[in-house]
């Protein structure tokens, strides 16, 4: 069996899981985290599979860098968050889960603690929610 057929972010692109998605172009998916570290937390992933930093191609990692960015403007604009933390992780032991290249877009708020990303669900009201303010505030 191949590597993407199992990977839960390649069956996003696919569509055969859902997500709630924010942006999408040629190259990349924004969607949000389903056990987010804070209130916007967004993956922003290449369509295409690679496991992580060492195996994405140039043209990929381009993208998802540019898409982090512009995603990381909407949230900004849309949540007005005191910062932004930008995560990548590359291996179990670095904390890595899913194995397709991402980026974590996480807004943060002065006073508030960050929690652990991939632990508790939020509701996929409140996510939805999220998502759309987002979307309106990209340009
Ligand atoms: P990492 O591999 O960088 O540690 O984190 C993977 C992230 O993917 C976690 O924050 C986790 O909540 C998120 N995640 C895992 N499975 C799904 C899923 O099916 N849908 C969405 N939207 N996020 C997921
Ligand atoms: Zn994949």
């Amino acid at each position: 069996m191949s590597e993407t057929a199992n990977c839960i972010f390649c069956k996003i692109v696919r569509g055969e899981i859902p997500a709630i998605k924010v942006h999408e172009d040629e190259l990349t998916l924004s969607f949000m985290d389903i056990q987010p570290a804070s209130p916007g937390h967004l993956l922003v992933i290449a369509k295409t599979h690679a496991a992580n930093l060492l195996d994405i191609t140039e043209a990929d990692l381009l993208a998802v860098t540019l898409a982090a960015q512009r995603l990381a403007r909407a949230a900004w604009k849309a949540l007005e968050p005191d910062g932004i933390r930008i995560n990548q992780f590359n291996g179990a032991a670095a904390g890595q889960s899913v194995f397709h290249y991402h980026v974590h877009v996480i807004p943060v708020w002065e006073g508030r603690k960050i929690g652990s990303h991939g632990r508790a669900p939020a509701s996929p009201e409140e996510l939805t929610a999220l998502a759309g303010k987002i979307r309106q505030a990209l340009v």
